[in-house]
């Protein structure tokens, strides 16, 4: 298919009749935002006073010796304004959604750090905002749902079906059909029906953008590979998005490989998936033999989605990116590898592609570049990681009695 929502086969417009109308009018709004000057320098304006960009580019100088390879080149995600790179995304969002008159917002959540960010930018920018939220996630993620709440924000925890994001999902899509005149749903990462995957991937490129030009200023020349890991894919789209046309730059997306593709518990869409339609699109996803979606497991729950967007999946059939894939374990050992060496607590999504560089690093060449894309920082997996170790037998409690 060659119609501009499609990326090869994959993407579309996959929603009910009931749908089109409220797609089409933010099609149309889309385009006409993203070619308006005043809209781009608002966007650019806020994401330099608000969120703080440019984030840094960091050589990890001691833990590149210890691998005694390649250099690996940190883009700084972690450093914005809540900590990561959804931000980004849902301030477009939010502009957009003021510029078409619509005054509430809403958005699904999964792990909550998409609620977060909806939330922040609702408040920034004195907009209504609902969330949903499946009920075990609410259990699951309580610092989140605080966190949205205390935004001001209002959390509906969702108890249909297996009461995680794709119920959620559904309940937001149903919140959309039936309050379209007045509201806007930002969706989080690449995925969903056409505009969302290229509207997502264009306000996450300033990533890619930024990192290209830190190393053309500070190395002379572009990096070797690009590495970002992948769940519905918004950090890697926007890192990628910068480099497509540069054809030395080896793209490499990293999935999460939970306890391994073999035991089925992973989050693993292109690697262990199966085409198929999830939120609106035809994509790679994680489902039965009858097409029914399977919960997915990570032990980083930012990358617990059961789809990946549609762009990811041409640019893997298309040959132009490679997408990896990295267990628990190797993540959880990049964590600790970066906090030791670098005196940075990355998040557990981030710590796959780290841990994928890790694995390249030491056969490269010492001139070699790796740029990773730190999409978050961690300290909201603290706990995550501690119950973990104890869990898996890497941790010996020196502290306790
Ligand atoms: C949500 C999240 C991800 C995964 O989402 P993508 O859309 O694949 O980028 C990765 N890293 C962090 C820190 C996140 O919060």
């Amino acid at each position: 298919m060659n119609d501009k929502t499609h990326f090869g086969v994959y993407g579309g417009q996959y929603v009910a009749e009931t749908l089109m109308g409220p797609l089409n009018e933010l099609a149309a709004a889309y385009d006409e935002a993203k070619k308006d000057p005043e809209f781009r320098r608002e966007f650019r304006e806020i994401l330099r006073d608000y969120v703080g960009r440019p984030s840094a580019i960091t050589v990890a100088k001691r833990l590149s010796a210890h691998l005694g390879g390649a250099t690996i080149v940190l883009k700084r995600e972690d450093l914005n304004h809540t900590g990561a790179h959804k931000v980004n995304n849902t301030i477009g969002q939010a502009l957009l959604a003021r510029r078409m008159g619509k005054r509430r917002l809403i958005a699904e959540t999964g792990a909550g750090m998409h609620g977060v960010a909806t939330a922040t930018v609702a408040a920034l920018f004195g907009m209504p905002c609902e969330v949903y939220m499946g009920a075990i996630d609410v259990e699951r993620q309580k610092p989140n749902v605080e966190r949205m709440r205390m935004l001001g924000a209002k959390v509906h925890a969702v108890t249909e079906g297996s009461a995680t994001l794709k119920d959620a999902m559904n309940e937001a899509l149903r919140d959309w059909v039936t309050n379209c005149d007045d509201t806007f749903y930002v969706i989080g990462t690449v995925a969903g029906p056409y505009p969302y995957p290229d509207m997502v991937r264009d306000f996450q490129r300033v990533i890619g953008d930024e990192a290209r030009a830190q190393f053309l200023d500070k190395f002379g020349r572009l990096p070797d590979q690009a590495i970002a890991c992948v769940g519905g894919g918004s950090n890697a789209m926007g890192l990628f998005a910068a480099f497509v046309p540069d054809k030395g730059v080896k793209l490499v997306g990293v999935e999460a490989g939970g306890k391994g593709i073999a035991t089925g518990q992973h989050a693993a869409s292109i690697n262990g998936g199966r085409l198929g339609v999830l939120h609106g699109a035809k994509t790679m996803l994680l489902q039965t033999d009858v097409g029914n979606i399977v919960d997915t497991y990570s032990v980083s729950a930012g990358l617990d989605y059961p789809g990946v967007g549609p762009e990811h999946c041409f640019l893997h059939d298309t040959g132009r990116a490679e997408y990896a894939v990295v267990n628990d374990e190797e993540a959880v050992a990049a964590f600790d590898a970066l906090c030791r060496f670098e005196g940075i607590i990355p998040a557990l999504e981030s710590s796959h592609a780290l841990a994928e560089a890790i694995k390249r690093a030491p056969a490269l060449p010492k001139d070699a570049l790796l740029l990773v894309n730190l999409s978050g920082r961690g300290d909201k997996d603290m706990e995550n990681v501690i119950k973990w170790k104890m869990e898996n037998g890497k941790c010996k409690m020196e502290n306790a009695e």
